[in-house]
């Protein structure tokens, strides 16, 4: 199959794209994946529950079916969703090549491709994590922390960079104390951060600390207690804690395009500031996958229009060049 355009993932940024690309009749393509990198077609927000930050829902709106709504919105315009997972991609010469996972030796193509995979947060492993995982353990405060479980109870936080921070910061709106385990002597912070954390009254960070243990559900399953251990004496004790919001960093979905496309050192695709433009011609990024600061729906929604105002242009651009001009060959790619 050739498409003109085809957009791989299907969270807020895919089918953002995928509606806007869909009124302009371009015939989008979208793959949601079938749990690609562990996650549900419909991306992260299928793993929560409610979300009320997203503009146009004043009463909130379950993350399931916000990104139902939003499937649907693709479809009714003419997106073609396939609930495959793309295995392979190739960006080496044009028309774009890619392979799905459970047909790898038919070979597709495209003119143009965006890049919505998203990220997923990175886990402990801890004890308990599996059991207590929305039952008091996030890695999102901003997303949940306003909920009622966590509500003049104390929380912890893990993590000691600027996220950690920030949610410690922001978690103290709501919580009655806020504990953030450091697992080294210093913060990794910026300094106007790490002042601001450590002068909060309602914040104290545990340096050379690590958890352990989630444990001791209440009547609704939630937990109560954790037990966290001091790495320099080997010394464990249990703290009281109704919630436990991991900050340790995310991991950008971008096994497809490693080597290929251009990313930092933590995999984020690198995108042309202001822009979705990959340092591949004809590829666009959006959504999580580029972005380690906001992460959130409404800002991959954004950039998954950006994506495909951006794609639009590149594929009517490419109509008016002469057909034995190849762009792979021009000298524009990874110049960002
Ligand atoms: P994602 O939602 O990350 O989805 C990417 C999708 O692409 C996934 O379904 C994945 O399976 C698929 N995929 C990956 N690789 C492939 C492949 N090779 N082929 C096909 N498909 C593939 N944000 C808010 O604004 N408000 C909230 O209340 C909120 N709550 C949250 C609660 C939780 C528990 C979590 C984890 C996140 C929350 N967020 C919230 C953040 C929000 O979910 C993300 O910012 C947003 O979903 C990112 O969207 P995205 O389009 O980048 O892709
Ligand atoms: P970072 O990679 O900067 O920090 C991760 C933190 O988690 C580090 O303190 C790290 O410890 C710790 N950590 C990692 N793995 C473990 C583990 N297994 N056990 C315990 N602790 C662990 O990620 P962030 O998400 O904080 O930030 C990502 C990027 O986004 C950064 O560039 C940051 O500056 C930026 N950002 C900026 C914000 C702002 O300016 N307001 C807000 C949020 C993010 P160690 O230091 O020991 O490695």
């Amino acid at each position: 199959m050739h498409s003109q355009i085809v957009i791989i993932g299907s969270g807020p940024a895919a089918h953002t794209a995928a509606i806007y690309l869909a009124r302009a009749e371009l015939k989008p393509v979208l793959y949601e994946g079938f749990m690609a990198n562990g996650i549900a077609a419909g991306g992260q927000l299928t793993t929560t529950t409610d979300v009320e930050n997203f503009p146009g829902f004043p009463d909130g709106i379950m993350g399931g079916e916000l990104m139902d709504r939003m499937r649907a919105q693709s479809v009714r315009f003419g997106t073609e969703v396939v609930s495959e997972t793309v295995g392979t991609l190739d960006l080496s010469s044009r028309p774009f090549k890619y392979t799905l996972e459970w047909s790898p030796d038919e070979v597709h193509t495209a003119d143009s491709v965006i890049l919505a995979t998203g990220a997923s947060a990175k886990r402990l492993g801890l004890k308990g994590e599996e059991t207590f995982w929305q039952r008091g353990i996030s890695a999102c405060a901003v997303c949940d922390g306003a909920a009622p479980i966590y509500r003049e109870k104390p929380l912890v936080v893990i993590g000691g960079g600027d996220s950690a921070a920030e949610e410690a910061m922001f978690l103290t709106k709501y919580a009655s104390h806020v504990t953030v385990l450091v697992r080294k002597d210093k913060l990794r912070a910026s300094a106007v951060m790490a002042r601001r954390l450590l002068n909060h009254p309602k914040v104290t960070v545990k340096f050379n600390h690590v958890g352990v243990e989630i444990k001791t559900p209440d009547k609704q399953g939630n937990m109560t207690e954790m037990v966290v251990k001091d790495v320099t004496t080997g010394k464990e004790e249990t703290l009281q804690a109704n919630g436990l919001f991991y900050a340790i960093g995310h991991e950008p979905a971008t096994t497809l395009v490693r080597g290929q496309v251009d990313t930092d050192a933590e995999g984020y695709i690198i995108t042309k500031p202001g822009t979705t433009y990959t340092s591949v011609e004809g590829v666009f990024a959006a959504g999580d996958v580029q972005d380690k600061r906001y992460r959130q729906a409404i800002t991959s929604a954004g950039t998954g229009c950006m994506a495909a105002l951006e794609a639009e242009k590149y594929l009517s651009d490419m109509e008016d060049v002469p057909a034995e001009h190849d762009p792979a060959t021009n000298g524009t790619n990874g110049n960002l």
